[in-house]
This record gives C-alpha cells, sequence and structure tokens, in this order.
C-alpha cells in the first residue's frame, strides 16, 4: 500500500517537472524556442533628410540604430534566413533570443547605413534582392551592385536571397505580376535570379521574398519547382517549427516605431 503510494507520487513529481522544465530550461536560455520574429525593412534615410515621413518603406536611420541596440541590450542574436532554413529543417526549435533581420528590394542604403550598424553589434541580416535592379541607379534610389554583393557576403554582415528577377512590378498598377504569371515563366524568373547569384560567386538563394508579399497556390508551386526550400510573405506574425514554409509570416517595421512598440513587436 506505501509502495503504491510512493509510485503515484513518484509519476506526479516527474509529471509535474515534465510540465515546467521545458520553460525552466528556456529561461535560462538552454531549450530551443519554439518560435522566432522575423523582421523586415526597406530603405534607411538619416532623419535629417525628411524623407520617411510620408512613406511607409523608409525608417530613419536613427530609430534603426536604436532598434538593433535594443536588441543587443536584451540578449537577442542574429539568424540568417539560410540559418532559419536549417532551424525549421532540424524541427527541433530556435535558439533562444533569435531574430532575423531582413531587408528587401537591395538599396544601397542598406550597405551604407544598416552594415556599419549590424557589423557594430556583432549582427547579420539578410537582403532580399531584384535581380533586374541590381546595379540600378536613379535619381531617387542607389540599388547594390553585384560587386558590392559579392563584397559584403565576403565580410559575413550580410547574406543575399530571391526577390525574383523581373516579377517586382504591378500589372495595370494594381496587380502584382507573380500573381499574374503561368507557372514556367515565375520557374524561369526565379532560376534566372539564382543562376546570376552563381555567375556572380554568390551562395545560391534558399528562399524568395513575395515581392508586395503577394502569392497563390501556383506561386507557391513554382517556388517549389524552382527548388527554392522557403517562402516570406508580410503577413504578422512569427515563423515557428509549425509555419509552412512557403507561407512564413515577416513583421514590418514601419517609421515611427517607437522603442516600446519595437520590444513589443519582437516578442508578440
Ligand atoms: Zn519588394
Amino acid at each position: 500500500m506505501v509502495g503504491m503510494r510512493k509510485g503515484v507520487l513518484g509519476i506526479w513529481t516527474a509529471m509535474v517537472a515534465l510540465a515546467i522544465l521545458p520553460a525552466l530550461l528556456r529561461r535560462v536560455g538552454a531549450f530551443p524556442e519554439r518560435s522566432v520574429p522575423v523582421l523586415l525593412y526597406h530603405h534607411l534615410a538619416p532623419e535629417s533628410e525628411g524623407k520617411y515621413l510620408d512613406n511607409g518603406a523608409i525608417v530613419p536611420v536613427e530609430e534603426f540604430r536604436q532598434q538593433m541596440e535594443w536588441l543587443r541590450e536584451h540578449g537577442y542574436r542574429t539568424i540568417t534566413v539560410s540559418e532559419l532554413d536549417r532551424f525549421l529543417s532540424r524541427r527541433w526549435g530556435f535558439p533562444p533570443k533569435g531574430v532575423v533581420i531582413t531587408f528587401d528590394d537591395g538599396y544601397e542604403s542598406v550597405a551604407t547605413y544598416a552594415v556599419p550598424i549590424l557589423e557594430n553589434l556583432g549582427f547579420r541580416a539578410s537582403v532580399f534582392v531584384i535581380g533586374s535592379q541590381v546595379g540600378r541607379n536613379t535619381s531617387e534610389l542607389s540599388h547594390l551592385s553585384w560587386e558590392e554583393m559579392k563584397t559584403l557576403s565576403g565580410k559575413g554582415v550580410l547574406e543575399f536571397q530571391n526577390h525574383t528577377f523581373a516579377a517586382h512590378y504591378l500589372i495595370d498598377g494594381q496587380h502584382p505580376a507573380l500573381t499574374e504569371w503561368p507557372e514556367n515563366l515565375i520557374v524561369k524568373d526565379l532560376k534566372d535570379l539564382d543562376n546570376a547569384f552563381a555567375e556572380h560567386g554568390l551562395a545560391r538563394p534558399v528562399a524568395v521574398a513575395y515581392p508586395y508579399g503577394a502569392y497563390n497556390d501556383v506561386v507557391v508551386g513554382a517556388v517549389k519547382e524552382a527548388g527554392l526550400k522557403m517562402g516570406f510573405t508580410v503577413e504578422r506574425g512569427r515563423v515557428s517549427t509549425n509555419s509552412d514554409r512557403f507561407r512564413l509570416p515577416r513583421m514590418i517595421v514601419f517609421p515611427g516605431t517607437s522603442i516600446e512598440k519595437f520590444a513589443a513587436l519582437v516578442r508578440e
């Protein structure tokens, strides 16, 4: 009778320990996280240029710096998109306090403003580039060149991923091209950019960011067919071990995001 009671107690203790152990280990950083935030930026400009006021895709450099410093002070470490791919494959989870920093479109401002800040903090980021825009400079915006991309990836601060070669535009000013195109054209476009990466000595992309965040089943089928392993949307939420690899959420960081709001976004 006594032995039986002891046995029951033992089982209870074991069950309670099993229930609280992951939470405890996660707290001390010894147990993987189930999810990770993926942040999305586009263009950075100094506050003095005042450009960010009416454009949601331009974040002041000062805000970006504060946000990165906040991450560092709070013990966060960056995970690149290709590392994210490996963590998702293992299905075990993510390192504690991981955060993925991404930039879309491949603007020169990433090299000018983000790289020194990231380097200084020991952070890394992933940039989704538009093939047809590489090295293109207009009066308003400059894009990174292949040479710069090669140098920056060599330094280990940035890695580069696919944002389509020539599908980053709106048909009739309103329909994202990718969701209008037939599958074979999408596959060809994605492979064109993958090949350009190889030609310029850059690592083969593992992920695509859908232009304008727009995708459908045809697009997803084409991404798989092209051999890419992940697709990023701009839907809000965290990437978890259960996330659909071809519909991964990302959180846009808009200009004017206070550090409190930023902290809430990262912890969401
Ligand atoms: Zn874009």
